[in-house]
């Protein structure tokens, strides 16, 4: 190292200022306002100790900055705690058209969700209170009730979300003793749910059967014990096996457990709720007619395509719903009174037969091809008007339904694929989503793409918006 350098460095380690005189400047006062005393702090002390790395290492451009750090020091902390503000939840506008995007949200609740959330948050309720008798009520008792009604079953009970559902269940009825389960449905369905996982942790054993694509009743049949507690099937959710495959149907899995006096237990994760064939649904297994099949128990998410906050929903009979509701788990699985709020909008949104108009989740999954395509028209109108320089064309295409529900459902939707001039596809897609509100597009063979399936009319006005910024970047 050179005498000057190293007079550079020890120049530049005495101009950089202490933490105590940095939190007094005015500039790092207003940040403390914002972000908060000991936030800014923790990132004062990083970024004054990477200055003092770059110094050490002469990676400091200019000896400008090594003799007044300051403006730098300033700009770095403000940087940060934007970055730490913008990684808070946000809202973000949902451009891929896949409606049930578990990294985006899952579901958008209905306005008499928002309603029922807001008036419980906002005021004392009866949560746990009979207006009748003036005595202690059962939380969540009436939703129970309203959706053993919507369902036709004999009863109903509310867990934090669909994994939680199948852990109290198995816990509940098959702890100390056996669970079969056909080697097809062995599944993960991301975040770590794997159903062999789960199984351990309720204390059951797991009995495998049959084969990846293949299992027989008759295989379930010769697995079952003295020590067998319960039958699972388990929705194979995004992951299909194809060709060359065999399963028991489920009435014929009912008949068998009934017949050797066993529950049968159907994690149906989406469950689709009404019948969504018309709007290119087809295939996906209803809660009717897993119920109408003749499974004991069965539970499905919330969120999912049921169109409401997250949970887990119980269905099935009384008997052993009244068992999973003795066992202590259920209260560290229980669900806040705002979720409960908003399931009770939800469901009653079913009840009242409004499911469809009512629910964003199901009123995008019916949009039709004429709709997508009069809206993307449309758009591209108007983006052409505020950003003439963007190349933006209508393709046929299709949208996801997501969630684990009918990976092979193909909506077909009105797509806008764009592009501006040179800029490669990542950096548009990268600009977009930097943009804010932040804007989630989709990549479709190497090209960038909008669908309007999961956006509002007040969002487009948005994305228009961004493109501008985008292009002009
Ligand atoms: C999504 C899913 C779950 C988990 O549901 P959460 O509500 O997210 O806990 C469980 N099982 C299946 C089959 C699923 O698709």
């Amino acid at each position: 190292m050179s005498n000057t350098t190293r007079r550079d460095q020890r120049t530049g380690f005495r101009s950089l200022p202490s933490i105590d005189a940095l939190l007094r400047r005015e500039t790092i006062q207003g940040l403390i306002r914002v972000a908060g005393h000991d936030a800014v702090r923790n990132v004062l002390r990083l970024v004054l100790a990477d200055v003092r790395r770059e110094i050490r290492s002469s990676t400091l451009g200019g000896e400008g900055v090594a003799l007044n750090p300051l403006p730098l020091i300033e700009e770095r902390v403000a940087n940060a705690l934007d970055r730490k503000a913008d990684s808070l939840m946000q809202r973000v506008i949902n451009a891929t058209g896949v409606v049930i995007h578990t990294n985006l949200g899952r579901a958008r609740l209905s306005q008499a969700a928002l309603d029922a959330i807001t008036t419980v948050a906002t005021s004392y309720s009866n949560l746990e209170y009979d207006l009748m008798t003036g005595e202690r009520g059962k939380r969540g008792s009436a939703l129970e009730a309203m959706l053993s009604e919507i369902f036709s079953c004999e009863a109903a009970a509310i867990v934090n979300n669909c994994a939680a559902a199948v852990l109290i269940v198995l816990n509940t009825l098959a702890d100390g003793g056996e669970v079969i389960v056909s080697r097809g449905e062995l599944i993960e369905i991301g975040g770590s749910f794997r159903i062999p996982d789960v199984i351990a942790k309720s204390g059951a054993r797991l009995v495998e059967v049959g084969t990846t694509n293949r299992t027989r009743l008759s295989d379930y049949q010769k697995a079952i014990s003295p020590e067998t507690r319960l039958v699972l099937r388990a929705h194979p959710s995004n992951y299909r096996i194809v060709g060359f495959t065999e399963t028991a149907s489920l009435a014929e899995l009912s008949r068998l457990a009934r017949e050797n006096g066993l529950p049968l237990f159907e994690d149906l994760g989406s469950g689709c709720v009404t019948d969504l064939s018309d709007c290119g649904v087809g295939g996906e297994p209803t809660v009717a007619a897993s119920l109408r099949s003749g499974v004991s128990l069965l539970a499905f998410s919330g969120d999912k395509l049921f169109g409401g906050p997250q949970a887990g929903i119980i269905l099935g009979e009384a008997r052993l719903i009244d068992l999973i509701k003795t066992n202590p788990m259920v209260r560290a699985l229980r669900v806040d009174k705002l979720t409960l709020a908003a399931l009770e909008a939800t469901a009653s949104s079913y009840a009242r037969g409004q499911a469809n108009e009512e629910l964003p989740v199901l009123a995008s999954l019916r949009l039709s091809l004429s709709e997508l395509t009069h809206r993307a028209r449309g758009f591209v109108r108007r983006a052409h008007q505020h950003s003439p320089e963007l190349d933006l064309t209508v393709i046929d295409g299709f949208s996801v339904v997501g969630g684990g529900a009918a990976p092979e459902a193909k909506l077909p939707t009105a797509l806008i694929r764009f592009g501006c001039g040179e800029t490669p596809v990542n950096e548009m897609e990268a600009r977009l989503r930097r943009n804010r509100p932040p804007v989630i597009a989709r990549v479709v063979d190497d090209q960038l793409v909008l669908d309007l399936r999961t956006v509002t009319a007040q969002e487009e006005k948005e994305i228009i918006a961004a493109l501008s910024t985008c292009t002009s970047a």
